[in-house]
């Protein structure tokens, strides 16, 4: 479906679940000064599949993500996107192929980051309408059926401080899934919020996994985490320990390092 495009189901992504890769990241590595917070990180995600990213703080989920999407530069590292050019971040990657793979994805953060002075609408057509230079009509038509489908098409004309964090925070996955974006990436979506919001972000989650949408989520709900991951990998100080279905993860996991982390969590 092109970018333009008004989809039938605004939840649904841009194309179907397949077994092909959508994403292969190899030897991803990065440092900020002496310190070296990715040491060769390989994941893969396929079309559809959700990829959950688990492992104690500062153990460099939020650095894959961000390097994902265009935030930070890796120092090395390959970034294959079905269907892009293959970026070795060892030489030097091109603008333009950054802003490809920025485009590529779209970026949940755990604090909403919505602009505090325009309306739920504004907010969302933001990225189409200036970014992809989608018609500002058909933007609207997009967002409000994507508000409608997460339940806040009465907060429309709202602004961010008149909602709760959880409503909050739905416009915040309503803004990414405005932009059809291959890939979500959420970056702990829900530990900003009061533990009685967290279900309803949650569901919306649950919807799209259930949807067939690629997702890439760092989060500590290790609960959520089962129901939804096909994959699970586990970080400690900028490495996977260890990956697997979920299931065999946090019940049986190999290695002594997860099974602390589960045990502590769980
Ligand atoms: P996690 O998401 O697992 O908590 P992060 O990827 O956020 O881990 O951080 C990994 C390490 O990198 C941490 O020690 C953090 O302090 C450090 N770090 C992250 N971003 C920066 C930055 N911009 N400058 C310096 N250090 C950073």
């Amino acid at each position: 479906m092109s970018p333009t495009e008004v989809p039938g189901d605004p939840l649904a992504p841009p194309s179907p679940a397949d077994d092909r890769p959508l994403l292969k990241v190899t030897g991803l590595t990065k440092s900020f000064g002496a310190s070296r917070v990715l040491d060769g990180v390989d994941l893969s995600v396929r079309r559809g599949e959700v990829l959950v990213l688990i492992g104690p703080s500062g153990s460099g989920k939020t650095t894959v993500l961000r390097s994902l999407n265009g935030l930070e530069t890796p120092d090395a590292g390959v970034v294959d996107f079905d269907g892009g050019p293959s970026l070795d971040f060892s030489s030097r990657v091109s603008k333009a192929d950054r802003a490809a793979l920025r485009d590529r994805s779209a970026m949940v953060f755990q604090h909403h980051n919505l602009f505090p002075h325009r309306t739920v609408l504004q907010n969302v057509i933001e990225g189409p309408v200036h970014a992809h230079r989608v018609p500002k009509a058909e933007a609207i038509a997009r967002a409000e059926a994507l508000l409608d489908r997460v339940g806040l098409t009465e907060k429309r004309d709202a602004f961010p401080f008149q909602l709760s964090g959880g409503q909050q925070q739905r416009v915040g996955i309503v803004r990414a899934l405005a932009l059809r974006p291959q890939l979500l990436l959420f970056d702990e979506p829900t530990s900003a919020l009061d533990p009685e919001l967290v279900g309803e972000v949650l569901v919306v989650l649950k919807e799209l996994a259930d949807e067939g949408w690629t997702m890439v989520i760092v989060t500590h709900e290790l609960g959520f985490a089962r129901q939804v991951a096909d994959e699970v990998l586990f970080f400690d100080h900028g490495v996977v320990v260890e990956r697997g279905a979920p299931k065999q993860l946090f019940t049986a996991p190999r290695e002594e390092r997860t099974r602390r982390f589960v045990d502590r969590i769980l």
